[in-house]
């Protein structure tokens, strides 16, 4: 796809002014600099536009960094911390004061806020998932501003989302909203780094996350930084094919939330793709990390991808990792590329067993045969 078709005109954005329930991803490099911790006044100023957003009755969602940042300044700690439990403790120490500074800002427009923590567990674990939702859900029908954050406290590096790009995603997902807005401090996706490139021009509309954006990313992560680019491009790969468009915005000028929401061409649009997925397809998706992988011939990839079918043993080639029935698998041809994913009905073992074999045969392979299909359509997600 060329350039150009990446670059149109505001048309893309006109669902924009009829957006209700939007999350908005506030980065640590916004709110917070380095040696001084949390900047008051920048949480005052945003915390002042996303209240007129919820004024108009739109829903807020705040997904914000700053534990760690506002954590370090804190204790002293002039460097990031290298070990977790050092980490974990900044976070701790931050995560207090952040919300103390949300809870002031909103406070002086009569809003509430409320501390949601979630890790990765929360998210992949379906009824965890659920509930996380729901609670959701309550909070903004009391018109609270939800503000969300990693637990960083308990989450270890394994077991995390790791930046709040992708939580942001994630908890846009979840809460299926119309819009995720990431604030942060460049306006947008650039053909280079703008602050040395002079040629550099910004992106306003990208229909697809596709390997020539992805080659834009000019990472120069700060100190205090977790996310770059390339965690933008992630979150964004996963909410539009959720079916939910994504903005990177300036979070440093103000009105641009205002502006974006009616639809002005400010910063990079990321155009939805298809419709909106079920939410348990959309889980399936993206909420939870694939325990393995298979590798399908090209005739699987094609019954799939064009004409709708289930995954059958005789269409998988190659089975990585080991998982258990019910967990999540990545599909890919020979190519490598990952193009579904689904929940298995059959375990790494017996899938070793019974992969190439015709579905009559799958009883005399296991002694047993539980289900025809190794994934149902029902249960896969193409990407
Ligand atoms: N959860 C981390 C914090 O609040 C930030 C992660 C990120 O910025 O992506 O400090």
């Amino acid at each position: 796809m060329s350039q150009s078709r990446q670059l149109r005109g505001a048309p893309a954005r006109r669902a924009l002014p009829k957006v209700k329930r939007l999350v908005v991803k506030v980065g640590s490099g916004l709110i917070s600099a380095p040696g001084q911790g949390l900047l008051p006044d920048r949480i005052g100023a945003l915390a002042d536009e996303l209240a007129a957003l919820a004024k108009d009755g739109r829903e807020v969602v705040v997904v914000s960094s700053g534990a760690i940042a506002s954590g370090m300044a804190r204790l002293g700690l002039t460097q990031r911390p290298r070990s977790i439990p050092e980490k974990q403790a900044a976070a701790a120490v931050g995560q207090s004061a952040l919300m103390w500074h949300y809870e002031q800002a909103f406070a002086r427009h009569g809003i509430r806020v409320a501390q949601v923590l979630v890790t990765q567990e929360d998210i992949s674990a379906r009824p965890r998932y659920l509930n996380a939702r729901n609670t959701l859900q309550v909070l903004l029908r009391f018109r609270v501003v939800p503000v969300v954050n990693e637990n960083d406290t308990v989450a270890v590096e394994e077991i995390k989302v790791g930046d709040n790009d992708n939580l942001a995603a994630l908890v846009a997902a979840l809460i299926d909203a119309d819009l995720l807005v990431i604030l942060t401090d460049v306006d947008g996706l650039y053909t280079g780094d703008p602050r040395v490139d002079p040629e550099a021009r910004r992106l306003e509309t990208v229909d697809a996350v596709t390997e020539e954006i992805e080659r834009l990313v000019w990472d120069a992560d700060g100190q205090v930084s977790v996310g770059g680019m390339s965690t933008k491009l992630e979150a964004a790969r996963k909410v539009t094919s959720s079916g939910i468009p994504m903005v990177i915005a300036s979070g440093r000028v103000p009105g641009t939330l205002r502006r974006v929401l009616r639809g002005e061409p400010l910063g990079t649009y990321f155009v939805p793709r298809g419709d909106r997925l079920a939410g348990r397809k959309r889980w399936i998706a993206f909420a939870v990390p694939p325990q393995g992988r298979l590798t399908v011939d090209a005739g699987a990839r094609s019954a799939l991808v064009e004409r709708g079918k289930s995954l059958l043993p005789s269409g998988v080639v190659e089975v990585e990792g080991e998982f258990h029935a019910g967990e999540v698998v990545s599909l890919s041809a020979a190519d490598g590329k990952e193009f579904a994913r689904g929940l298995t009905n059959y375990d790494a073992a017996e899938l070793r067993k019974i992969q190439g074999a015709k579905t009559k045969d799958i009883e005399e392979r296991l002694g047993y045969k539980s289900f025809d299909e190794v994934i149902h359509r029902d249960n896969l997600v193409l990407l």
